[in-house]
């Protein structure tokens, strides 16, 4: 990988006109596993909905695991992702309300897991994201799409659907190897499918004070992606890996924790970005950042 000017579009995000405003739509991605794309695009949409915006978590994952770390699983024969993007049932139809107010989810299952094959042969294949999120993209601020561990055909629809994307990566030896495939996937997805397609930020993650690895590591990143880094640097937690399991972001599991402090301030950075920061009603005192 050479400079940073093949990272397409960065500077000129798509000037927005639509009547009422519909959602600013961001995709979590990065093809690697285990690098924090769950839990940045749940703690992050925790975070803005404490703000007041309203969101939709859209969970492209067939693991499912942004929908039950939100507490909502898909039982038999209820809708979910893959009935909306190879069937056509509008999202209305399958998203949940969480626990926590003005948060929604577009919950997954292991059945999205054929979409993949399954959109195939489907017409407009690729826009199978888009055209499931039309009915419903006015009701929110911000729709955040927890993408595969993978550059197939879910991570596309999700490339094509977004105004941009976040793409976190990990603070560790490896971080910047296989981004490469993933900046070709977006060039080729802006150049043939979504022209406005952009990285809008780079959020380094489980970062280790106690490594100088993992310091080299978020130098390097910085140095590489400029000024697409995010500030806020999310640290590796003990708290942060529990909350899962108790089906809760970290914003309720342990508000006042570290981990939640950090993925509040990353998503401050991102409201300022997006340009919502006027929208968001103030913090609670006591609240982080
Ligand atoms: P991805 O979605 O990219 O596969 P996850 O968000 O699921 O990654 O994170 C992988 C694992 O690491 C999960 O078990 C998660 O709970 C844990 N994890 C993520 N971020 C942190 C962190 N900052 N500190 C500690 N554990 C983390
Ligand atoms: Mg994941």
């Amino acid at each position: 990988m050479d400079a940073t000017e093949h990272v397409p579009g960065y500077d000129a995000p798509p000037a927005r006109t639509a009547t009422p405003p519909a959602a600013t739509v961001i995709a979590v991605a990065n093809q690697k596993g285990g690098v924090g794309k769950t839990t940045t695009t749940v703690s992050i949409g925790a975070a803005l909905a404490e703000r007041g915006l309203r969101v939709l978590v859209a969970d492209l994952d067939p693991q499912g695991n942004a929908s039950t770390g939100l507490d909502i699983r898909v039982g038999d024969g209820e809708p979910s992702m893959v009935d909306v993007i190879v069937d056509g049932t509008p999202a209305a139809d399958a998203i949940r309300a969480t626990a926590i107010e003005h948060l929604d989810v577009l919950p997954a299952s292991l059945e999205l897991a054929s979409a993949e094959v399954e959109l195939v042969s489907a017409m407009a294949r690729e826009r199978a994201l888009v055209n499931g999120l039309a009915g419903v993209r006015d009701r929110y601020q911000v729709v955040l799409v927890d993408c595969p561990p993978s550059l197939g055909l879910l991570t596309i629809n999700a490339f094509v659907a977004a105004d941009q994307l976040l793409v976190p990566v990990q603070c560790e030896y490896y971080a910047l190897e296989g981004l490469t495939g993933l900046l070709r996937t977006i060039g080729l997805v802006e150049k043939n499918l979504n022209p406005g397609l952009a990285i809008g930020g780079v959020a380094l993650t489980m970062f280790d004070s106690r490594t100088r690895l993992a310091q080299q590591v978020v130098d390097d990143v910085r140095g590489y992606f400029a000024g697409r880094a995010f500030e806020t640097v999310i640290p590796r937690t003990v708290r942060l890996s529990e909350a899962p399991s108790f089906a809760q972001p970290i914003t309720v599991f342990d508000p006042e924790s570290r981990g939640a402090d950090a993925y509040r301030s990353l998503a401050d950075e991102l409201l300022t970005r997006l340009g919502l920061a006027a929208e968001a009603s103030p913090r609670p005192s006591g609240g982080a950042a």
